[in-house]
């Protein structure tokens, strides 16, 4: 199998959609090769269309049944694709289907859904498309307003230079127009489209074999059966030419041909042309055959071969017997099959609603396991800062020390510890709310008066605790004098202009000890000395 991509695949078969009327088989082989391609591609949207292509082609051969199964299939693919290209083909194979098993409704319904579609797409060539496929079926059934509608279609036609599309919407055109007795208008009308059929460019055998029927059926209409004959001639040979079986063209030919001899007085001829036609029809399509039957019986009728006619009728009456019920054991297949699509589908919506729940749940969850973080973070944060002033505590330091690598405690390194002289007095002169504001005022004068790689813990009520990387006894102890200047310069006017304030600090460097415990230890007992020696002052 050759390989092919996506666009390649869409070119292949637009170009034998477009054609396909006239070269079946090539085009059935395209999309037989068009469909194996796309599902190596995994693309449901070329799927859907290459299947309904074959289901066209199967219509068009007058095969139902099979066509009615490619459309089904074709509509799984479609479910899963959500492409108007494809949404629209295959309501235009649908719609034929239910046309020629007689479920009128519904082929109006998917003509309707299928130009609907096209014109959302405000595709020119899309339009036509859809158009063109409808319009079988408006046509058949005679739509309100289908002489207004086959003139839109030929400004379509004509906007997309679409040359087959224009034959075609001419001669229904011309039909129209017999229908209503305007024989002349219809054709004036025929021969423009035979003009058109003739400037095709590549294959125009089936659309000049429908255009040579209709002329046919003009010429008997204005009473010349010998041109009626010569035309019937060329649409056989035709079709003929191309070997294609459509029944419909088939049948509308013999029609044409049996009124032709029996207007010639020929009715033996007649009989013979009937009867040949029947037994190339063989047991395919009983609507075809039982039509070729009728219009026999008429002609035996008018030229006076009564029980001829009688037999003809019988016959006629007994094929659209079978015709009937092999239509509705399609129709009751076709229901069965929709019913099927519409399950489906239902189940897939259904499926896609608890997907998307399952996503949201998910995200709500994934929501909130990052709050849970942040939360956790924010309490790890919490547990390491005293509530009143913000500063770092002993939990802190002692988390932090655990993890600091050796060598950033390596000498020099200085640690000091600084109390609050007579903080009780304070407390008791100005009460304890005024304690309070005091200490987050120290806190923040010993924020100022250390340096950033400096930690300031409060270690207890009105003592603190000052750890001073990179910093020799010399440094430290300008440091201390800093932080013990800062309070005891510092006015406390906002909390009271009465209030006064000094620090003692004692202060331990790295070589007295490299290790933290006892330089603390010895921090303290110069505190002690400090307070011993008359406060408000550094020991070091
Ligand atoms: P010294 O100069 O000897 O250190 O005298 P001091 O009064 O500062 O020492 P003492 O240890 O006798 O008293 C400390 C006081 O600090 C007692 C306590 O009420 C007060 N204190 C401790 N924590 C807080 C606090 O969080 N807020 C307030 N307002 N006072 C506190
Ligand atoms: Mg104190
Ligand atoms: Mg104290």
């Amino acid at each position: 199998m050759l390989e092919a991509d996506a666009e390649g695949i869409a070119a292949a078969l637009e170009a034998a959609r477009v054609r396909f009327r006239e070269t079946l088989a090539e085009s059935h082989t395209t999309a037989l090769v068009s469909f194996d391609q796309a599902t190596v591609l995994g693309d449901h949207a070329l799927c859907a269309r290459a299947l309904t292509l074959q289901g066209d082609i199967a219509t068009h051969r007058g095969d139902l049944r099979e066509a009615a199964r490619l459309a089904f299939e074709a509509e799984r693919h479609v479910l899963e694709a959500d492409d108007p290209v494809a949404m629209v083909e295959i309501a235009g194979l649908r719609s034929h289907i239910f046309f020629f098993t007689g479920s009128y409704a519904q082929a109006l319904s998917y003509a309707d859904h299928a130009i609907s579609i096209a014109d959302r797409s405000g595709d020119a060539q899309l339009r036509t498309q859809a158009r063109r496929a409808a319009y079988l079926v408006f046509g058949n059934i005679k739509v309100r307003g289908w002489r207004e509608r086959l003139r839109e279609l030929l400004a379509l036609t004509k906007e997309t230079n679409s040359l087959w599309e224009e034959t075609v919407t001419r001669n229904d055109l011309a039909c129209e127009l017999l229908d209503d007795g305007d024989v002349a208008a219809a054709s004036a009308e025929i021969e423009r489209a035979l003009e058109v059929a003739l400037r095709i460019e590549g294959p125009n055998s089936f659309v000049l074999s429908i255009v040579y029927c209709t002329r046919a059926d003009i010429d008997l209409g204005r009473g010349d059966p010998h041109a009626a004959l010569a035309d019937t001639k060329r649409s056989r040979m035709l079709l003929e030419s191309i070997n294609d079986p459509n029944p419909y063209v088939i049948s509308a030919n013999v029609r044409a041909e049996v009124q032709a001899h029996a207007a010639l007085g020929n009715l033996d001829e007649a009989q013979r042309v009937g009867d040949e036609a029947l037994a190339r029809l063989g047991d395919h399509m009983p609507r075809s055959r039982s039509q070729i039957l009728a219009t026999l019986a008429t002609a035996l009728r008018e030229g006076g071969r009564l029980e001829m006619a009688y037999d003809a009728l019988l016959r006629s009456a007994e094929l659209e017997r079978v015709a009937f019920s092999e239509i509705s054991e399609l129709q009751l297949d076709l229901e069965k099959a929709t019913r099927r699509a519409r399950a489906a589908r239902r189940e897939s919506e259904e499926l896609a609603v608890k997907n998307r729940e399952l996503a949201d749940a998910q995200s709500e969850l994934e929501r909130r396991a990052s709050k849970l973080e942040e939360l956790q973070e924010q309490l790890i944060e919490q547990a390491d800062r005293d509530w009143l002033t913000g500063l770092r505590n002993r939990r802190y330091l002692a988390r932090a020390l655990g993890h600091t690598a050796s060598e950033d405690l390596t000498a020099p390194f200085s640690v000091a510890v600084l109390d609050l002289d007579h903080f009780k007095q304070i407390n008791d002169r100005f009460g304890h709310a005024a304690g309070d504001q005091v200490l987050v005022r120290v806190a923040s004068l010993l924020g100022e008066a250390t340096r950033d790689t400096d930690v300031v813990v409060r270690s207890g009520g009105e003592e603190f605790l000052i750890v001073m990387p990179q910093t020799d006894a010399q440094a430290a102890g300008v440091c201390c004098e800093r932080m013990r200047a800062a309070i005891c310069d510092a006015t406390w006017d906002e909390i009271d202009s009465e209030l006064a304030l000094t620090a003692s600090v004692g202060v331990a460097s790295t070589g007295a000890s490299t290790a933290m415990e006892p330089l603390v230890k010895l921090a303290d007992q110069r505190l002690y000395e400090a307070k011993h020696a008359g406060r408000n002052r550094v020991v070091d």
